[in-house]
């Protein structure tokens, strides 16, 4: 039988190559979020000044441990730690070490967990202690525009629905928006098509379907959007030297509308 143009579906479940998740998939991909955000959340309740950002890579693999998940991020691309600690101008993909995580530092944490052969993958900023009015409002920003870009995660919208949504928030508060890294369609493997950019255009990029899941993931600069990575081959900083943010969450699109697949119970 002829297939609609530019529209195919195989025995793998792919949509335009974008992998489609059963119900019972989705079930599964919700236990890997729920694991990754416990995990995320038992970092955020530990970490304060003076501990050693090796010591939270510790509590994300002791909690997941426990609940069953098994790391996504150790060894994914040869990556060395379990979590990424990215403080201040670090806007992603920094390694754990012997680092001390000092008073007012703006610390993202980024995560993943795998659950029944599915990852989930969520990211979260904050302020360690004193904290300076310029970092709470960037966080606040990005925070904010991790949660437009999650509106826009409904079928029959585009991928550029979501990148607009968080572009145009965050330009309005003067930040600049990261475009080399972005956010991804999410499964079995962590990083899946289709790219899902912070920045774009309304109406444009792949179409959204029921059973896609997508990470989300607006980096919004102090400074430019502008990035440069360390002699380490992993951590991205901010190429002026300005502070970052950075929040995740994965999402899946269902015909109810979003379902927030890394948030904690009731959230
Ligand atoms: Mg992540
Ligand atoms: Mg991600």
């Amino acid at each position: 039988m002829e297939q609609p143009q530019g529209l195919y579906l195989t025995v793998e479940g792919r949509h335009n190559g974008i992998t489609i998740k059963s119900p019972q998939e989705l079930k599964t991909m919700r236990e890997a979020g729920r694991v990754t955000a416990a995990g995320r959340d038992a970092v955020v309740k530990a970490i304060q000044p003076g501990m050693k950002t090796r010591e939270l890579d510790a509590i994300f693999a002791r909690e997941i441990r426990r609940l069953g998940g098994k790391a996504s991020f150790k060894g994914y691309r040869g990556f060395p730690a379990t979590i990424c600690v990215s403080i201040n101008n670090e806007i992603v993909h920094g390694i754990p070490g012997d680092r001390v995580v000092k008073d007012g530092d703006v610390v993202s944490i980024d995560v993943g967990a795998i659950v029944g052969g599915f990852h989930g993958d969520s990211a979260v900023t904050l302020a360690v202690g004193k904290s300076s009015p310029e970092a709470d409002r960037l966080i606040e920003a990005t925070r904010l525009s991790l949660e437009l870009g999650i509106k826009q995660a409904v079928a029959g919208n585009r991928v550029g629905d979501i990148s607009y949504a968080v572009q145009t928030f965050a330009e309005a508060q003067g930040y600049g928006v990261v475009r080399e890294y972005v956010g991804h369609g999410i499964g079995r493997a962590l990083h899946e098509d289709p790219a899902v950019p912070n920045v774009g255009e309304k109406g444009k990029g792949p179409l959204l379907r029921v059973g896609m899941v997508i990470a989300i993931e607006p980096m919004l600069n102090l400074g430019t959007w502008e990035t440069r990575v360390l002699g380490d081959d992993w951590t991205v900083v901010t190429a002026d030297g300005s502070i970052s943010a950075h929040f995740e969450h994965t999402v899946a699109i269902t015909e109810h509308g979003p379902w927030v697949l890394t948030a904690i119970e009731g959230e």
